[in-house]
């Protein structure tokens, strides 16, 4: 499965190029070159996308559990065969080291479809026994033909986290990868040629998000939607969608706390601390960027991470000794800059770090950020409060857990949050209070695929993963029968 120039659409079990022709940039963010090209999709290629998905549904449907656990494992096994060529991929893409890419990106993927191929084995309903009169039970029936769109961040990880409960389920699927990192997409596309999904299960449109993913949102049979992205593109579809009584999953942004008490263990949570401040280049959604540290041990937590910080090697995302690679476009890189020159208006201190790396050769162009600590800003500070996606973190002391709680819970936002302590008692208590939907207590992004998974606030609406997205990805049906 070589890589390709000119990327396809995936239609009706087939490679296509976009109707109109038209092709959009690809660019590589660690050269800042251009290095092949993306459909330019619109409205009728989604158009043509859903028609196969409603023509393969009614057999797919019916096709059986074990059909789709096979033709799903399949899957999987095609994409673990091919984890290097996966990998380096989606490190091309974007920028992101590939010692995460084959760790996490293309593990998590292929697992995606591995949990969701035999988990829709075990799934069942409830039943209600009206005792003497009469049972109920839930039938739970796929959608129909749903719509998936991913962002850039961790490009498969989070298409197949959407599109293997999809068609485990026994939906047929229209999906989205972000136009940022569409490479990995495609080459999932000729995973299902060869695994044998059928025609016109899963049907990928590549494009810009105003335009190929309106075009999904605005179908009116498209009947229920799955995205993760940011904030405000999920208001937008929330808006569309809403009137048109789709059903939504929405995963979106993050501005999560790292609470760090003094009794914790504080080489473990160094480390932790540094994987959460700077994995990805800090682009994860899930990254603490806000880190509020108890005051006895605040002096030398502040030296420790700005001496581990400025350890980070940044660059080549394909050497081995390479923590973080490029971001991800050269506007991001921007927005992240944009964001330190505001943090230093708004009185904070950069520590270290927030400069262009000076790159020769290939990678003179590419778009690499030394990561940055700040410190010295309000918790109520626009540099606080929004969502930067990027290599920056913010460092304040606390004294008290409700002064820490008021910080951490203060953001719009309410998807994670770390504590590092050893005492259980204040451990289980400030989780109880915290708003977020994930909260780790002395680990960070352990995840365990079994569990609910999404944000509270304006970071999102339902929830992902396990048996959730089962039940999102069906719709329950009650039958009474009188007896
Ligand atoms: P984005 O919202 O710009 O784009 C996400 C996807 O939506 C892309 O495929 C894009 O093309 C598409 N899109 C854009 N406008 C659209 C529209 N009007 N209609 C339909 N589709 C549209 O987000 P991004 O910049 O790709 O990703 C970064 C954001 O994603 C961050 O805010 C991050 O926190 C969030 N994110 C959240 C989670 C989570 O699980 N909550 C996970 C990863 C990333």
């Amino acid at each position: 499965m070589p890589t390709d120039k000119y990327i396809k659409n995936y239609i009706d079990g087939t490679l296509v190029p976009p109707g109109s022709g038209k092709y959009l940039d690809n660019y590589n963010p660690s050269t800042g070159k251009v290095y092949s090209y993306i459909p330019d999709s619109a409205a009728d290629d989604v158009q043509k996308a859903y028609e196969a998905a409603e023509r393969a549904f009614p057999e797919w449907s019916k096709s059986g559990l074990r059909k789709r656990f096979r033709i799903l494992q399949r899957l999987a096994d095609i994409i673990e065969q091919n984890l290097e060529e996966f990998a380096r991929a989606e490190s091309i893409d974007s920028g992101k080291p590939i010692s995460m890419s084959r760790s996490v990106d293309i593990p998590r993927s292929h697992q995606n479809f591995r949990f969701f191929a035999t988990a829709i084995l075990h799934f069942s309903s409830e039943s209600h026994h009206m005792e003497g009169r009469a049972i109920n039970f839930t039938l739970r029936q796929p959608i129909g033909v749903v719509g998936c769109i991913s962002p850039w961040n961790l490009p498969l990880y989070l298409f197949s986290w959407k599109i293997a409960p999809a068609l485990a389920t026994g939906n047929c699927v229209v999906a989205k990868p972000s136009e940022m990192t569409p490479m990995t997409a495609h080459l999932l596309a000729k995973a299902c040629i060869e695994a044998g999904l059928p025609p016109g299960v899963l049907n990928i449109v590549h494009g810009l998000g105003p335009k190929a993913g309106q075009a999904i949102i605005d179908h009116p049979k498209i009947k229920a939607i799955s995205f993760t992205g940011g904030t405000s593109t999920g208001k937008q579809i929330a808006q569309k969608a809403a009137p048109m009584f789709k059903k939504l999953s929405l995963e979106l942004g993050g501005k999560n706390p790292n609470i760090i008490f003094a009794d914790c263990d504080f080489d473990q949570m160094m480390v932790g601390t540094l994987r959460s401040s700077f994995s990805n280049n800090g682009q994860i959604c899930l990254c603490g960027s806000r880190i509020y540290v108890e005051r006895p041990i605040y002096e030398k937590f502040k030296e420790e991470l700005v001496k581990r910080t400025q350890f980070l090697k940044v660059g080549d995302p394909f050497s081995s000794v390479t923590d973080l690679g490029a971001l991800v476009s050269k506007s991001h890189m921007e927005k992240v800059m944009s964001y330190l020159a505001l943090a230093e208006v708004e009185g904070g201190s950069i520590l270290c770090g927030g400069e262009p790396v000076p790159m020769k050769g290939e990678f003179e162009e590419g778009y690499f950020l030394r990561p940055a600590v700040v410190e010295g800003l309000a918790y109520d500070c626009r540099t606080n409060q929004e969502e930067i996606f990027g290599p920056v973190v913010t460092i304040a002391p606390f004294d008290t857990e409700e002064e820490v709680l008021k910080y951490a819970n203060s953001v719009q936002y309410g998807l994670s949050a770390t504590v590092w302590t050893q005492d259980i008692s204040k451990a289980n208590r400030v989780a109880e209070k915290l708003e977020a939907g994930v909260v780790w207590i002395n680990c960070w992004l352990l995840r365990d695929l079994r569990t609910p998974f999404g944000g509270m606030k304006s970071s999102g609406v339902g929830r992902e993963g396990g048996l959730e997205a089962l039940r999102f990805f069906t719709e329950p049906k009650n039958v009474c029968i009188k007896y």
